[in-house]
């Protein structure tokens, strides 16, 4: 997941965060999401070790174009930025650039996305310049290729790191700024003892708004064991105020901690983003959460994964 959040230290963090409120209606209720992610695919050529997706009870596919359409159509008049992952590598739908010009047109305020780079390379990667897309982010992971293979269970170093290079050389021949494009890596120990290295070999090709990010991992609900500092209280999670996150067959829920949709609040097929965001159950969570009672809310009562929904998971190792 990548999923998202980190110290809101920069715009293009902020708009890539689910944590972002717009303005109440009711308590702890937004008009409508700050941020949707939109799983277009679930499809991966990957292994990550710290992605729950090898355990997917559920249905594997890619998103249908149509649907994009109305998520687009409804977001946009609200200023929803939509982020074009979950689980599962974007640039694998073959409909993505056009789904991304799309929503664009529509006037969607932000789109972004994040790719492991494996397909970035070609006639994929300079449509993607082309295509108004706002944010991008690569998942690196590693400073070498046998850190990488064991994060990301594929011999892949040497090709993503020219593909990434080659991207960030043609965006800036070309003069673009968008999409603002970060490096990201987990924030492992081996990471953060040669981060200063990473640093340094990513830098100089950075434009001037593209940054290199780490992020601290995810538990997925506790799918994924990951090292968390305990913290005596536990405020009501701002996920369920800020963002939804909307499946590749069109199943809405909450959070990415329900990576494997065990508590889904319906499926776009049938209703709306404002019915589900509006709605009985989600009203129901939201108190349940208001009160403490995160008990009442099955994938809540053992997550740990609300710690990140305030955006300090995420960290800009290149601040200007
Ligand atoms: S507490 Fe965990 S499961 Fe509940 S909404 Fe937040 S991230 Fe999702």
């Amino acid at each position: 997941m990548s999923r998202t959040r980190q110290r809101l230290s920069s715009p293009e963090h902020a708009a890539a965060l689910g944590g972002v409120a717009t303005e109440p209606t009711r308590a702890g209720e937004a008009a409508f999401p700050a941020r949707i992610s939109v799983e277009v695919t679930n499809h991966c050529n990957q292994r990550c070790v710290l992605c729950p997706r090898q355990a997917f009870t559920r249905p594997l596919g890619f998103l249908d174009p149509a649907l994009f359409e109305r998520i687009a159509r409804e977001c946009a008049p609200h200023g929803t930025r939509l982020w074009l992952h979950f689980l599962g590598e974007p640039l694998l739908h073959r409909g993505l650039v056009q789904m991304i010009a799309r929503a664009k047109e529509i006037g969607v305020r932000e789109v972004g996305l994040s790719t492991n780079a494996l397909s970035l390379h070609g006639r994929l990667a300079d449509a993607l310049l082309d295509s108004g897309l706002d944010r991008l982010e690569c998942s690196m992971d590693a400073d070498d290729a046998e850190t990488y293979r064991a994060m990301r269970g594929r011999d892949h170093f040497e090709q993503v790191s020219r593909n990434v290079r080659a991207f960030l050389e043609r965006k800036r021949a070309l003069g673009r700024e968008r999409p603002v494009t970060s490096i990201q890596f987990m924030r492992t120990p081996e990471l953060l003892a040669s981060l200063e290295r990473v640093v340094g070999t990513w830098r100089p090709l950075l434009g001037p708004r593209d940054f290199v990010m780490t992020i601290e991992p995810a538990s997925f609900g506790g799918a994924i064991a990951v090292a968390g500092a305990a913290r005596e209280e536990r405020p009501p999670c701002r996920w369920l105020t800020s963002s939804l996150m909307i499946l590749q067959d069109g199943t809405i829920t909450m959070c990415g901690a329900d990576w494997d949709a065990h508590a889904p609040l319906g499926n776009l097929r049938e209703t709306t983003i404002a019915e589900i965001w509006h709605g009985a159950e989600l009203a129901r969570r939201r108190r349940a959460h208001e009160a403490r009672r995160f008990d009442e809310v099955a994938p809540c009562a053992t997550c740990t994964d609300w710690r990140l929904a305030d955006g300090s998971g995420y960290r800009n190792a290149t601040p200007r």
